[in-house]
């Protein structure tokens, strides 16, 4: 069977085989609608597979019009909707060990009994233990593609909307540009002021960044004091105008350190995705691009320049 479990033993003390037999079968076959609910939220980590299956095993018990849930998860919102409306709703806030989980609304166009509202209770408080192992697997999926300085997502995340960028650029011969940026003498910076000054101005930089590109760009940490930005349907003369507008931001940083302000420059490379190429020879040519701009004398802009 699909869903079987297999495992191995490892012990070899005597087991009353028959019974647990019994109680395995019992499990896996149970009509009781709780226990088949728990069975299956308990094969997937995936929020919104959960929300499907508990929607379905909420619905065979009693019928609705619509179930949504909305919360707000690393600081992104999820939001789930099945079905259409009704002007009758139930809404539970879902809270578990003093956390919480989101809430659920259930709509309907006749209204909901007592029983029925007692019936969905119980069967959220039944789902809510792995409701909460899916939130808080999102929050980690999250936290592992995210930089903990910056806050801003990691080379991680680069390399999974690298790989995307490049399929579809290859596949629907969609534009993308990639900018490398580094800060200019930042070790010095570090050396003069400390590590905490540093960290500081990484972070405004990271904000500098952010505020200069457009919603549709994206910026990464893409390592100590370097940072990459994604451009979709971007050609290379516009890439170097959103270039030349992170310079300038990033510029206009000022940190005052008792008396004297310090400010910084940070140089650019960047390449357009030419058909076929792989992320790493990208990402190699933006690199090249970034070298010629410290060579020629950082705080500015290098276009690896594409053929055609
Ligand atoms: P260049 O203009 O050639 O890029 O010179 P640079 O000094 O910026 O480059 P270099 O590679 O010599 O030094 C990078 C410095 O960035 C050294 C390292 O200590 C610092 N750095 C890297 N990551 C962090 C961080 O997370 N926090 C702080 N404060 N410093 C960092
Ligand atoms: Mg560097
Ligand atoms: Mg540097």
């Amino acid at each position: 069977m699909k869903n079987t479990p297999s495992v191995q033993r490892t012990t070899k003390q005597p087991i009353n085989l028959a019974a647990i037999r019994q109680a395995f079968q019992r499990w896996s076959n149970s009509p009781d609608p709780l226990t088949r609910l728990t069975r299956r939220l308990s094969t997937t980590l995936s929020l919104e597979t959960q929300l499907g299956i508990l929607a379905e095993e909420i619905g065979n018990a009693i019928p609705f019009d619509a179930l949504s849930y909305r919360h707000t998860i690393a600081h992104r919102d999820f939001v789930f909707a099945t079905g259409m409306g009704g002007p009758h709703q139930c809404e539970y806030r879902l809270n578990l060990e003093g956390f919480f989980y989101g809430t659920l609304t259930l709509n309907r166009r006749k209204r909901f009994t007592d029983d029925e509202l007692q019936a969905i209770e119980m069967v959220i408080s039944a789902a809510i233990f792995p409701l909460r192992n899916a939130c808080q697997y999102i929050a980690i999926e999250q936290a592992a593609l995210t930089d903990a300085l910056t806050s801003i997502p990691n080379k991680r995340a680069l390399d999974e909307h690298l790989q995307r960028a490049s399929s579809l650029s290859d596949r629907h011969g969609e534009e993308y540009t990639l900018i490398l940026c580094d800060l200019d003498h930042f070790k010095t910076v570090n050396d003069q002021h400390g590590h905490v000054v540093g960290d500081h101005l990484l972070k405004l930089t990271a904000e500098a960044i952010e505020n200069a590109i457009r919603n549709s760009d994206s910026v990464y940490r893409f390592g100590g004091e370097e940072f990459a930005i994604l451009l979709p349907h971007t050609g290379e003369r516009e890439a170097r105008d959103v270039a030349d507008r992170v310079r300038n931001a990033v510029g206009d940083i000022k940190i005052d350190c008792g008396g004297t302000e310090l400010s910084v420059t940070i140089s650019c490379g960047l390449a357009r995705h030419l058909c076929e190429e792989s992320p790493s020879q990208w990402i190699a040519r933006a690199d090249e691009a970034l070298y010629r701009a410290k060579a020629q004398g950082r705080n500015c802009t290098r276009v690896f320049a594409s053929i055609g």
